[in-house]
């Protein structure tokens, strides 16, 4: 009887799904201009430091997100649309894909290049697929794509009830993505190989752009450091330190270069050390906040004298990549 009873109330669950409240919609709505916002950050410090990486990956300069990494799919389809799975959130100011026309709630049916194509429109993964399983392998399949091509991309998209194209050539920019880390709460923020993730609390913590492109500047230094790899190679006694020095040290290089304030850093771990003590991020193996501002201020001190390359300056600790 027990089982019947749940049964039911599943049954009941998956068919009426609750109706989307206003909270609901603006909660969603915000979110995905954090997410821009980030992008957008994050997109011109790969952009402009991509001289610098040896290492480039195909960017086309938009957010795509999928309906099934939403929990509430009722108040996410009332704030985005989503007549297909996989839309547009937002795409980066001059960034390729906004150059070419595409715009915020364009529906991705499928991307060609020569006879590859990846079909957004049906690509079925089973139910037990994680929330963002579908995305990243069409994301994946799509660098693929990129990658193998030289070619302009075609895209086949839904505006409004009529199916467009463009063609968009990537940008080659340095590699790493980014994500707000919805389910966090707190001010953290943290990077894996690829990932750069910022809790919501964390964006709004930033005032100006200036002092975003920091926080994203030093998390992305640990993707382009190559760090989480080095710290499973290392001694654990000489980890945590030794990177996080290295990615406060390239940071300011990488926001400079990005048209960013790198005197930003300064006033933001400043304010972030005062009121938060041991700094980024409740870790304790990152050191005081004063060591790591003085550090910063030798760093802009060394872009004084360093010769520009077509108006940019080569980050010391990218050179030494081999
Ligand atoms: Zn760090």
């Amino acid at each position: 009887m027990k089982g019947f009873l749940i049964f039911i109330i599943a049954f009941f669950s998956a068919t009426n799904p609750p109706p989307a409240t206003l909270e609901d919609i603006n909660a969603h709505l915000a979110l995905a201009n954090q997410d821009l916002r980030l992008a957008t950050v994050g997109y011109r410090l790969q952009a402009a430091n991509a001289p610098f990486c040896k290492v480039k990956s195909p960017n086309f300069g938009w957010v795509l997100h999928d309906i099934r990494q939403y929990g509430n799919r009722t108040a996410a389809k009332a704030a985005f649309g989503f007549e297909y799975p996989v839309q547009i959130l937002g795409v980066v100011p001059g960034g390729p894909a906004s150059e070419r026309g595409l715009q915020s709630g364009d529906a991705i049916l499928r991307i060609s290049s020569g006879p590859n194509n990846v079909d957004f429109s049906k690509q079925p993964l089973p139910d037990e697929q994680k929330t963002f399983g579908r995305l990243a392998v069409l994301i994946g399949a799509l660098e693929a794509l990129a990658s193998q091509n030289s070619q302009p991309i075609l895209i086949r998209y839904e505006r409004n009830g009529l199916e467009k194209e463009a063609t968009v050539q990537p940008a080659l920019t340095c590699p790493g993505q980014f994500q707000i880390d919805a389910r966090a709460s707190g001010l953290d923020a943290g990077a894996n190989d690829i990932m750069v993730s910022i809790t919501p609390a964390m964006m709004d913590y930033m005032p100006t752009d200036d002092e975003l492109s920091v926080v994203v500047a030093h998390e992305l230094s640990h993707v382009l450091l190559d760090h989480k790899h080095r710290e499973e190679m290392a001694p654990k006694q000489l980890r945590t330190k030794d990177v996080e020095s290295e990615a406060d040290r390239l940071s300011v290089w990488l926001v400079a270069n990005a048209g960013y304030d790198p005197q930003a850093a300064i006033r933001f771990w400043t304010r972030f050390g005062k009121q938060h003590g041991l700094g980024i991020f409740s870790d304790s193996s990152h050191y005081r906040w004063k060591r790591r501002v003085k550090m910063i201020e030798e760093e802009i001190q060394k872009m004084k004298f360093t010769p520009r390359l077509n108006g940019l300056m080569p980050p010391p600790l990218l050179q030494t990549i081999p």
